[in-house]
């Protein structure tokens, strides 16, 4: 029996196991698939704050771990297969942990980005793959670069990218993007932006010095091209990490958590989210770590007046 469990150690949940160790609440953080999350697949994080030369993923995730565990946080690895939100405390199972039984949870599971499954694509993640504008376009300055996806967000991604990239291609595999109007039109604008629409990615090309291109299949010729690049950034979506939450926990149209504007306050008392499952907008790592910490702190809170109603009923 635990006061409280978190689930997923990305920046998220080991910001909030940081924050509920030094509370003294003796947090268990359930690893899961990915031990340190996202950034453990990516090589320099250049935008992390107190980090000036910037630091590699694997290498910050490993130090927000061990600061939680210096608190006092057990680490266990398990894949929560299901959870009953119906009363508390809350029981969870557990892949190789059997069940799990807490007062308070913490949902931290992330969003999973969307690759397009092809050869050399894996191998080169954080080496010229990319599913972040944001975090890696810096890295981009004077090359040229591939955005494969139709919708805003990949049109968005194209369009923040020509600020570092000489020209941008953008890679859809039908003839008409499903990006609104206003957003087509800006892009379309933008000179530095070449289209290569109705082509499906088939292979990531590479060479001894990384990513040299993207080759595709024309679908009106059936004809394969190797359009040249540097980078290529996936934008075809994420998915967050909810399966195992049944239905539970209030989520938007496209899965993610909701939570109370502001708070990490999901639709069950006792249940908080952080991070990237209730975060479709901004996606970054310090905003899963601020998140993580809000959801430490609501939890914190939480368990604080469970054991004054405890000590209250207790004293009648
Ligand atoms: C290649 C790449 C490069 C990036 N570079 C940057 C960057 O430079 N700067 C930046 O700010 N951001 C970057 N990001 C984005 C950043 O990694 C994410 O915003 C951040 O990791 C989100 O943190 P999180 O804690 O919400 O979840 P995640 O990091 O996604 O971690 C989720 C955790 O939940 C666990 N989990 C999931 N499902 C289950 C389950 N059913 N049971 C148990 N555990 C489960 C996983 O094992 C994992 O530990 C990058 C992302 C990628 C993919």
């Amino acid at each position: 029996m635990y006061k409280s469990i978190i689930i997923g150690t990305g920046p998220a949940g080991l910001t909030a196991a940081i924050y509920l160790a030094r509370a003294n609440l003796k947090p268990l953080v359930i690893e899961g698939p990915q031990p340190g999350g996202q950034l453990t697949t990516t090589t320099d994080v250049e935008n992390f704050p107190g980090f000036p030369e910037g630091i590699m993923g694997p290498e910050l995730m490993d130090n927000m771990r061990k600061q939680a565990e210096r608190f006092g946080a057990e680490f266990r690895t398990g894949w929560v297969n299901s959870v009953d939100l119906s009363k508390r405390p809350f029981k969870l199972q557990v892949e190789g942990l059997g069940e799990l039984v807490s007062d308070t949870l913490v949902l931290s599971t992330g969003a999973t980005a969307k690759y397009l499954g092809i050869p050399g694509e894996q191998d080169n993640v954080g080496r010229g793959v990319s599913t972040c504008a944001t975090c890696d376009g810096f890295f981009f300055r004077g090359k040229e670069i591939i955005v494969v996806g139709g919708g805003d967000s990949a049109l968005e991604e194209a369009g923040f990218l020509t600020r570092f990239a000489s020209k941008v291609t953008v890679v859809h595999r039908r003839d008409e993007l499903r990006a609104s109007k206003i957003m087509q039109d800006r892009v379309r604008a933008n000179e530095k932006v070449e289209w290569a629409l109705n082509r499906t990615p088939i292979e990531v090309v590479t060479s001894d010095t990384g990513v040299t291109g993207l080759k595709v299949r024309n679908n009106e010729t059936g004809a394969e091209e190797v359009i040249e690049a540097s980078g290529v950034f996936v934008a075809i979506g994420h998915h967050p990490n909810t399966g195992f939450l049944g239905g539970q926990i209030d989520t938007d149209d496209n899965g993610y958590i909701v939570v109370k504007p502001g708070t990490s306050l999901t639709n069950v008392p006792g249940v908080f989210a952080c991070g990237d499952v209730q975060d479709s907008r901004y996606r970054q790592a310090i905003t899963a770590a601020g998140s993580g910490c809000m959801a430490a702190l609501d939890c914190e809170k939480y368990i604080e007046n469970l054991e004054h109603e405890a000590a209250a009923s207790a004293a009648k």
